[in-house]
């Protein structure tokens, strides 16, 4: 495709704008615009105009159906499709999409995870059009869809999705933004918005040895597989050249992309082998998150057409780095990033004075913000020295240390040879550049220049889980400091003085969470512990926190989830988890006795069918490493039993039984792939899914 054909695509699946502007009368758009734009409720009197102009720019595009696209539970996103077609008499139709089509939908509920919200024979859920992002057209082989961005909620109203929580934290973080905006002067009614720019990393193997692993198709990571001798020990990977396979499957993912109005930047070659990145321009929250749970859907769908299985999993190979999704975070307030200290001493007081906020919520709820990146998955890349651990600390860079260091150092205790005091809303901060601030890859929790980068995220999941508790603890964080300022007198040099002290006593109750240290270290681990941050290993640790009074009613507060719906996610994220566990137990159970154990068997048989005729014949030559041969992979098998037996029994108790037992079985068959025939082998390896594409 020419340059010029891209830049007309972009965006040309999306009910934009400018179609708005083509399809509906002027006075329509403008009330449809109040509502994304202000959340101002929707004016249910111009639904069935603006159905009526989704379905005529839709279908002038060549979609026949439409779906109401929402984020269950699951992780994943859901649709269910109807025909616009509906017949008029015999072998005679009309096409209809109403206002009401487009409002709302009813899919049955019941077959979605609830954690007991809403049983079965109370099935009714309910979709709702979420005006604040655009309508899309995903197009397939032979046709296309119209597919409007939902809400899913039960009967009785309570949520069954990712997107509902998160527009209400969304709510919460303008509303605590506001209240601080107030405390400085600033307009009290304007716009605050999150923005997120998510990095998705994911693998990409051979079609052909996907399909010979039943652990990849079932599970998503390989539940066995011997380290190759060259893995990534050469970091001869990491930004390298794309080979020419990569590259047109890249190309196409990023003209889908793009015709979606995905804003799709940058690619390149991530540090494992087979391992690629993909980041876009970063959006409004609500926005984004919707096109990265697109974006992954497209790397999934045009793999296949190239031949290629994308893997999302955070950890689908042993050995070697796992994939994450980089949340980079931020809040603008009128169009001005929050976060970005700005130059003159107002910005920098602002700025100041949020990233207070965001230390002491980081610090006091770490275990919720942890309990969001909780998953089986995750589990396998977070502390595995590739990715930052489960403690959750935040990195400011020395030059911003620095900074805050320096905050109210002219209360008369400054000691000889101390940098010079800054004084809040009189003095102006250093420029502060990424270079300065972005060198530290091992903390989960970074401040990158102009924005936090939450690096504790698994590729897989839903950036909307993440965000929302972000937004929470911000929110909730922002109000405090905003209560306290408000207090403050008006006059502005008392008022600076008093906001110095603030700001100043903030970090120090929060400093623990600072830490610009090696996150991979075990003396970080051991440093934390002694600063009583929590180290919340696995995902029944990381989730319970769900529970805690504190946080449930943290949340209420907030007005993003109520303790009912708090509780009914801990039970279904929880139920997911040791689904997803007792699965891969059972898998590796199958694999071992159906795949390994013939292998392992054939070979042994082999053996010692050898050693018995060259003793026959008289050769002694080389006899006694054959014999060794024999008995090494005998013991070998003796140990499969066993460790199958094992895992069979573990399948009876607690996830974590059923890992450990898998942990040993996997040592197990990892060492007979070493000593069986490669010829023999029953799955493609390491060295052939990382290396051949
Ligand atoms: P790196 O890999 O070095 O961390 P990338 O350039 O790959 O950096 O990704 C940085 C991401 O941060 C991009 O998606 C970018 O759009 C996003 N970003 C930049 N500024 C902001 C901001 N104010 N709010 C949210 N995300 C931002
Ligand atoms: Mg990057």
């Amino acid at each position: 495709m020419s340059t010029a054909a891209i830049a007309n695509e972009y965006g040309s699946d999306v009910f934009t704008l400018s179609v708005m502007q083509e399809y509906l009368a002027k006075d329509t758009v403008k009330k449809l615009l109040h509502t994304v734009n202000d959340h101002a409720p929707l004016d249910p009197s111009i639904a069935n105009d603006v159905a009526h102009a989704m379905k005529q720019w839709a279908m002038a595009r060549g979609a026949t159906h439409y779906t109401h696209w929402f984020q269950p539970l699951t992780g994943g996103t859901a649709e269910k499709h109807d025909a616009f077609f509906e017949p008029t008499g015999v072998g005679e139709t009309i096409a209809r999409f109403s206002g009401k089509n487009l409002i709302m939908g009813e899919p049955d509920a019941s077959s979605f995870p609830s954690g007991g919200l809403r049983c079965t024979f109370e099935a009714r859920g309910y979709t709702a059009w979420d005006v604040t992002s655009p309508a899309f057209i995903k197009r397939h082989s032979n046709g296309a869809t119209l597919c409007i961005p939902t809400v899913f909620c039960s009967y009785t109203g309570e949520v069954l999705d990712k997107k509902t929580p998160l527009l209400r934290s969304t709510q919460a973080m303008a509303k605590a933004v506001r209240k601080l905006m107030a405390c400085f002067g600033e307009p009290a009614d304007g716009r605050a918005v999150c923005t997120l720019g998510p990095e998705q990393e994911y693998f990409l193997i051979d079609r052909k040895y996907y399909l010979q692993r039943p652990d990849l198709i079932q599970c998503g990571r390989t539940l066995f597989g011997a380290p190759p001798a060259r893995h990534q020990q050469l970091e001869d990977h990491y930004f390298g050249s794309i080979r020419p396979r990569i590259i047109a499957f890249m190309e196409e993912v990023e003209q889908e992309l793009w015709r979606l109005g995905i804003p799709a930047k940058t690619r390149h070659n991530e540090v494992a082998p087979a391992q690629f990145e993909l980041a876009p321009m970063f959006e409004e929250l609500n926005l984004a998150i919707d096109h990265n749970m697109l974006t992954m859907e497209v790397l999934r769908n045009v793999a296949e057409k190239h031949g290629l299985v994308c893997l999302l999993h955070e950890k689908p190979f042993a050995g070697v780095n796992g994939s994450g999704k980089h949340n980079n975070w931020s809040v603008a307030y009128n169009g001005k990033n929050l976060l970005d200290p700005g130059s003159d001493p107002q910005s920098n007081a602002i700025f100041l004075t949020v990233l207070a906020a965001v230390i002491r919520a980081i610090d006091e709820h770490a275990d919720i913000l942890r309990s969001a990146t909780a998953g089986a998955g995750n589990d396998h890349r977070l502390g595995a020295n590739e990715a930052p651990p489960s403690i959750i600390s935040v990195f400011l860079g020395d030059q911003l240390t620095e900074v805050i260091e320096r905050i109210g150092l002219d209360d008369g205790t400054r000691p000889a040879g101390a940098p010079s005091p800054l004084r809040i809303g009189v003095d102006t901060l250093p420029p502060m550049t990424r270079d300065t601030t972005d060198r530290n890859r091992t903390s989960p929790f970074a401040f990158t220049g102009n924005k936090f980068e939450f690096r504790a995220p698994g590729s897989s999941h839903n950036c909307a889980g993440v965000c929302l508790t972000l937004n929470t603890i911000v929110a909730e964080s922002m109000s405090a400091l905003a209560d306290e300022i408000a207090a403050l007198p008006k006059e502005r040099e008392a008022f600076n003085a008093g906001l110095q002290q603030i700001i100043r006593r903030t970090i120090d109750a929060h400093s623990r969470v600072i830490f610009n240290g090696d996150g991979y270290s075990e003396a970080w681990v051991q440093e934390a512990a002694a600063r009583g941050l929590p180290n919340l290993r696995t995902t029944p640790e990381a989730l319970a926190p769900m529970l805690d009074a504190r946080n449930l009613e943290l949340f209420a507060n907030e007005h993003v989830l109520m303790p009912t719906e708090m509780r009914s996610r801990y039970d279904v994220f929880m139920e997911e988890y040791s689904r997803k566990v007792t699965i891969e137990g059972k898998v590796a159970l199958e694999m071992a006795r159906s795949m390994i154990e013939p292998a392992a068997t054939a070979e042994y048989g082999a053996v010692c069918k050898a050693v018995a005729s060259a003793k026959a014949a008289g050769i002694t030559a080389g006899i006694a490493s054959v014999s060794e041969v024999a008995t090494t992979l005998g013991a070998g098998l003796d140990r499969l039993h066993a460790d199958c037996a094992t895992l069979e029994t573990a399948l009876t108790r607690s996830p974590a039984d059923i890992l450990s037992a898998l942990t040993a079985l996997r040592a197990t068959v990892d060492k007979l792939e070493e000593d069986v025939d490669a010829a023999r082998w029953p799955l493609p390896k390491y060295r052939d899914m990382l290396f051949i594409y």
